[in-house]
């Protein structure tokens, strides 16, 4: 593709020198074509606020008064995926590797009967009626890349119809418009302003959280795979606590997940947990999840404890929660069932939260028993788990340091060996395939976990003695 004017490989932000990304590059590329071919263009939303922020954008979005069709005309390799809501994917190969740009023609929103998208946009040539539509404030900001580069002054660069660059400054989540409408249309934008406000610790501007907290029943209208996405970000962006913090607030935690709002008030025995309540315990878990960290471990986190509520007993001794676990594991199956989490996500999720008290027992396992733990898919997230988990109550780690020392030491093929004794070494032997082959198995393989055998012949001759009745009348011994 022909470059309409060179683009340069560096910027300017608060006397910063940064480099542009290839993501940047291919964006600036497209915004100079179209404004060659005599269209307003620009960089839009996200990451006009990222830049500000002095934030490297993950990915850049144009905006453009172009139609689509005369952007699908214009580039050589597009996609139309969004054509219905004007947006275009334009493809471009920079330094080697492909960029994918996200182009989308200004527009405005008609009515919104679904509670989630409107029923039809109508393409516009004014950039300031495609502001108005987007989300919130800091998010509805236009650069000119061109007069960045030829000027390096990223805020002459900015258009700004919102008043973003205020409430970026001052650190608000502002709807644009008015909030009540605005809500009212998408609802989804409800969990965005939690997401922002979270990830960059601002404040939610008190008349967008009104329209919060009155439209938060209307969250139902979102689709629960949307939902679990919203709240997935939340917890793996570095700043769960403040964002559970913050759905609580504003009231949608207990409409999306009424088994956590449950938390609050719910006591613990002091001794072993001096930070308080089933609530402070899980927010302070969740402020020790780092940016990145896997959805799984992440939602384990989360849920570990949702078995405490409904098992909370003042009994004589101290406060008890006998079987939360097995009822910790029924409710979370129901939650990941209602989120629509993919199988894996739901075992390993489920298996997180079965899992997270045999920590107690880890000094006093057999061999045999602390190999199979180990082997529980992706262990090391069990491991992180318990040890959030301490760091979120009395704070002793001495078992998370056994339990990690020995998984570090025992290798791989030792948790799982090949086994010595196999159901084909059992019938070579005589033994009748029957229910008793699985424990006979289990045995020997017990015994080799513990390595009181070394070869087939000796497990063979252990289960001669334990298991003498289980050969048939046929058998040639
Ligand atoms: P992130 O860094 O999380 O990607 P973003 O601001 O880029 O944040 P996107 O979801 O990528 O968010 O959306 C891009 C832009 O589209 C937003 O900045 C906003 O201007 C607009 N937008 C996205 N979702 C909505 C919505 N539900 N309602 C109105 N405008 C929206
Ligand atoms: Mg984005």
């Amino acid at each position: 593709m022909p470059r309409i004017s060179p683009v340069p490989n560096l910027f300017m932000i608060k006397d910063r020198v940064m480099q542009k990304s290839t993501a940047q590059v291919g964006a600036e590329a497209i915004v100079n074509k179209l404004h060659a071919e005599g269209y307003d263009a620009y960089f839009a939303g996200g990451c006009v606020r990222d830049m500000l922020l002095g934030r490297a954008p993950e990915d850049f979005d144009v905006a453009t008064s172009a139609r689509p069709q005369c952007v699908l005309d214009l580039f050589p390799r597009t996609f139309a995926v969004g054509a219905h809501f004007g947006v275009v994917l334009v493809a471009d190969e920079i330094d080697g590797g492909e960029i994918v740009t996200e182009v989308a023609t200004f527009r405005s929103d008609g009515a919104y009967s679904d509670g989630r998208r409107p029923d039809e946009v109508r393409f516009s040539d004014s950039a300031e009626e495609d502001v108005v539509r987007r989300d919130f404030t800091i998010n509805g900001m236009l650069l000119d890349p061109q007069v960045l580069n030829e000027t390096d002054d990223l805020a002459g660069a900015i258009v700004d119809f919102v008043g973003g660059r205020a409430d970026l400054a001052a650190g608000f989540v502002r709807a644009i418009g008015d909030s009540e409408k605005r809500f009212e249309e998408d609802k989804l934008r409800m969990l965005r302003a939690v997401r922002f406000a979270a990830r960059f610790g601002f404040v939610i501007e008190p008349v967008t959280e009104a329209g919060i907290r009155n439209h938060a029943a209307g969250i139902a209208q979102v689709s629960c795979e949307r939902i679990r996405d919203e709240l997935t970000r939340m917890l793996t962006e570095g700043h769960a606590r403040r964002a559970f913090e913050l759905l609580d607030q504003v009231g949608l935690l207990k409409q999306v997940l009424p088994e956590i709002d449950r938390f609050h008030g719910v006591e613990q025995p002091p001794q072993y947990h001096p930070e308080g309540d089933v609530w402070i315990h899980t927010l302070l878990l969740l402020e020790k999840l780092p940016k990145g960290v896997s959805q799984t471990l992440a939602w384990g986190a989360l849920l570990h404890d949702v078995g405490k509520p409904a098992t909370f007993e003042r009994a004589p001794d101290r406060i008890r929660f006998n079987g939360h676990v097995e009822v910790g594991v029924r409710i979370a199956a129901e939650i990941c069932r209602r989120l629509r989490f993919s199988n894996e996500d739901t075992a390993q999720i489920l298996s997180l939260v079965e899992n997270h008290m045999r920590f107690g027992d880890v000094e006093r396992m057999k061999e045999s028993t602390l190999k199979r733990f180990f082997r529980l898919p992706r262990f090391p997230e069990h491991l992180e788990l318990h040890r959030i988990d301490c760091l979120s109550s009395h704070g002793d780690l001495t078992l998370h340091d056994y339990a990690g020392q020995r998984y570090q030491a025992i290798p791989e093929e030792a948790v799982k060996p090949k086994l010595l004794v196999t159901g084909k070494d059992l019938i070579a032997a005589g033994y009748k395939p029957g229910p008793e082959f699985k424990q006979m198995l289990t045995l020997a393989e017990d015994a080799q976990l513990e390595g009181h055998i070394q070869t087939k012949e000796q497990g063979l001759s252990l289960l001669l003695r334990r298991f003498h009745g289980a050969k048939g009348a046929n058998s040639n011994d």
